[in-house]
Parts: C-alpha cells; sequence; structure tokens
C-alpha cells in the first residue's frame, strides 16, 4: 500500500469505529468475529453470554494462557506497523481488522498475520484443544475467513492470501518450543513446509490450510446477521455432546444436558 493509502485506511477505521449507535441487538453497535464463530457453535451461548455474563472456567483460562505464551505480542506504533510490514520479505504483525458485512459492523483482531509487501499472505487462527486436533470445525474455519474479507474490505490486496487453522494438542509442548512455536509455524508455511511439520508431530498438531473466498466468507455471517438485527431469536444447539461440554449447561433454559 501507499502511504496515501495508510493514511486513508486510518482515517476510514476512525470513521467507522465513531459510527457506532448501538442499534444492534443487546445495544452493541460492533459484532466481534469471534461471537459470529461462536454462533456457529451454538448462538443460545451468544446470548447466554450477554444475559448472565462470561461464566469463568478452568479450560478458558487455561487455554488463554497458553495461548498468550504461544503467541506472544508487543504493541508497536502504526508508523513501525506500515514499516515493517512493507518490506518485502515475510514479517509477522496483527492489526485490528474491521468492516461492515451483511449489515453488521464486523470488528476482530487474528491471531497472527504474515505479511509481505504491505499485504496479508497468510492469515492463521491457533486453537488448541485437548481432544484430536484432525478435525476442523464450523466455528473455527468460519472465523478465519472472516478475519480475511475483513482485510480484504480495508483494501488490502488478498488476491495471493490463503488462510490456516493451525490445531494443536495443549499439552504436547515443551518450554523451549512453546517460545518458538508461532516462529516455526510461521517459517512452515511461508516455504510451503507445513506437512513436514504435521509429520513431526504427528496426531499432536494439524495445519488446515484454505484459500480465501470473499463469497463464502460473507455468507458465514450473513446467515447469522438476523440474529444482532433483531429479525429472529437466537437458534440453541441440537447436540447433547456441545451442552455438555458447554459451561451454561447448568443454568441454560434451552440446555439438553443437566448436569447432577
Ligand atoms: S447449554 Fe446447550 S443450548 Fe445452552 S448455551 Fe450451551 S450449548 Fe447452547
Amino acid at each position: 500500500m501507499l502511504s496515501e493509502s495508510w493514511e486513508r485506511l486510518w482515517k476510514s477505521e476512525q470513521e467507522f469505529f465513531d459510527s457506532g449507535q448501538g442499534e444492534l441487538r443487546h445495544g452493541t453497535s460492533f459484532v466481534a468475529v469471534s461471537s459470529i464463530a461462536e454462533q456457529y457453535y451454538c448462538e443460545y451461548k451468544v446470548e447466554n453470554g450477554f444475559a448472565l455474563g462470561e461464566i469463568p472456567t478452568e479450560t478458558k483460562e487455561s487455554g488463554t494462557a497458553l495461548h498468550d505464551e504461544l503467541m506472544p505480542t508487543e504493541r508497536i506504533s502504526k508508523e513501525e506497523f506500515v514499516k515493517l510490514v512493507s518490506k518485502k520479505e515475510p514479517t509477522l504483525a496483527i492489526l485490528g481488522v474491521w468492516g461492515s458485512v451483511g449489515g453488521l459492523k464486523v470488528v476482530g483482531v487474528p491471531d497472527h498475520v504474515i505479511w509481505s509487501g504491505g499485504n496479508p499472505m497468510w492469515v492463521v487462527e491457533l486453537k488448541t484443544t485437548k481432544g484430536d486436533p484432525n478435525p476442523l470445525w464450523e466455528d473455527q474455519e468460519n472465523q478465519v475467513r472472516v478475519y480475511g474479507l475483513l482485510l480484504d474490505r480495508m483494501g488490502f490486496d488478498c488476491s495471493k492470501t490463503r488462510l490456516a487453522v493451525v490445531r494443536l494438542k495443549s499439552d504436547e509442548l515443551g518450554q523451549e518450543e512453546k517460545k518458538e512455536w508461532i516462529l516455526r509455524v510461521s517459517d512452515a508455511l511461508i516455504g510451503d513446509r507445513i506437512q513436514e511439520l504435521e509429520m513431526k508431530y504427528q496426531g499432536r498438531m494439524k495445519a488446515h490450510l484454505l484459500e480465501h473466498d470473499v463469497e463464502r466468507a460473507e455468507k458465514a455471517v450473513s446467515s447469522k446477521a438476523g440474529y444482532w438485527l433483531k429479525e429472529r431469536e437466537p437458534v440453541s444447539s441440537t447436540s447433547v455432546g456441545k451442552c455438555r461440554a458447554c459451561e451454561y449447561n447448568s443454568v441454560c433454559p434451552k440446555s439438553l444436558y443437566k448436569p447432577t
């Protein structure tokens, strides 16, 4: 991007965030990409989050701590960001993404972006699990797709952008490996050697690679927008397994599983 384009981008960002009027469900102005992803798990969970507040769980807390350990970040200025990501050789940096999709103002922060020449090469979500990392769940796929879409809407050239959801068994890495994890994943994605990394961590890590697809990402948002636009009530899960794993199961009026 040219320097005027960056200036335009920061100006549009300010206007976007100034435009919120609390017109959406629950009086919100902006919808987080992670909330849209959660709708794919169970929309009622999002509703419970607003009605009952967040319920902390050990899994969530240890997952967040591990996530921060695997992806340490350091705040830099806009100028430093532009200088860094404009380099031709690949660089690693994240930024808040935003844009209007399906009647919603959508915002979020991707886990990880690999840049080259001012444009995103890879948008990466890192998901830790205690179970099998091989399946790719709908919520995880749509989350990374929407991040790709928002970068596109912000004016970046995403014609070569690819998406990755990297799932990792949470207790499988040693201290040193944790420190280097994001660099190893980035090197493997840039050098097209992700399969080698998967072989090395067989059964413990899976990189799900996806093509950036504007239409699919738009559909992923618009099919969930009716809830935020107050056009319909939230839909609850039909899976007993999901309710069993859900932290709201003892208080949720729609729960299919009641803990004893
Ligand atoms: S208990 Fe079941 S229906 Fe209720 S929020 Fe959780 S997953 Fe959804």
